[in-house]
């Protein structure tokens, strides 16, 4: 007997905008727009973005409140929908509950398994918290452990080592250097392509 197919898809790129770039657009804080691009170590990413927020007294709240004038990518809530009545789906993101939370609601409340900030009694962020060290892998290898066949598709490096661990890996719109670096994995950039590659990878019904 074939083992159930568990999609595991990641949230930004794949069916939201990135978060933090729509945070500095929306706010006109152009700092925010740093990425592991500009400053690799992930830590001191996060606490400069934290102080970022801190030096113009942003809240969580008021982070929520930009979040939640952004829209899913178009057509992410319908592939989302065909996905999930096709098999189990889980979104496995780097983002946090508190930043997701917004967005979830137009994606009719999926499954997701991410990260925790730490915020004070004035809504102020003080700090995050990681579930674990590569917890995308680690979630994979845990769902592997259960008997299910594991389809996963992201767009980024923070995905790679998810899609290799997966019993099939996806790229949708992948930065072409990332895709270059990681010919194995086949690359979508419609919902109708990432549909197909889903659908051969876990013999999904049409
Ligand atoms: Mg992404």
């Amino acid at each position: 007997m074939a083992r159930p197919v568990l999609a595991c898809l990641d949230l930004e790129g794949v069916l939201v905008p990135e978060i933090w770039i729509n945070v500095a657009k929306k706010t006109g804080i152009s700092e925010l727009r740093l990425t592991t691009r500009d400053i690799a170590d992930y830590d001191l990413l996060m606490k400069r973005r934290l102080g970022i927020l801190d030096q113009h007294r942003l809240t969580l709240p008021d982070i929520q409140a930009v979040i939640a004038t952004m829209e899913p990518l178009e057509g992410a809530s319908e592939f989302l929908a065909w996905l999930r009545e096709r098999c189990q789906v889980i979104i496995l993101s780097d983002t946090f509950y508190e930043f997701a939370q917004p967005l979830m609601q137009r994606l009719a409340y999926p499954s997701i398994f991410c990260n925790r900030l730490e915020v004070d009694q004035k809504g102020r962020i003080v700090n995050y918290h990681l579930r674990q060290p590569d917890q995308k892998r680690q979630s994979v290898i845990a769902l592997k452990g259960l008997q299910f066949l594991v389809v996963a598709a992201g767009d980024s490096y923070n995905d790679t080592s998810m899609l290799a661990e997966a019993d099939s890996g996806i790229f949708f719109r992948p930065p072409d250097a990332i895709s270059k670096e990681f010919p194995q994995f086949p690359v979508t950039q419609t919902y109708v392509e990432l549909k197909e590659a889903f659908r051969k990878a876990g013999g999904l019904r049409p």
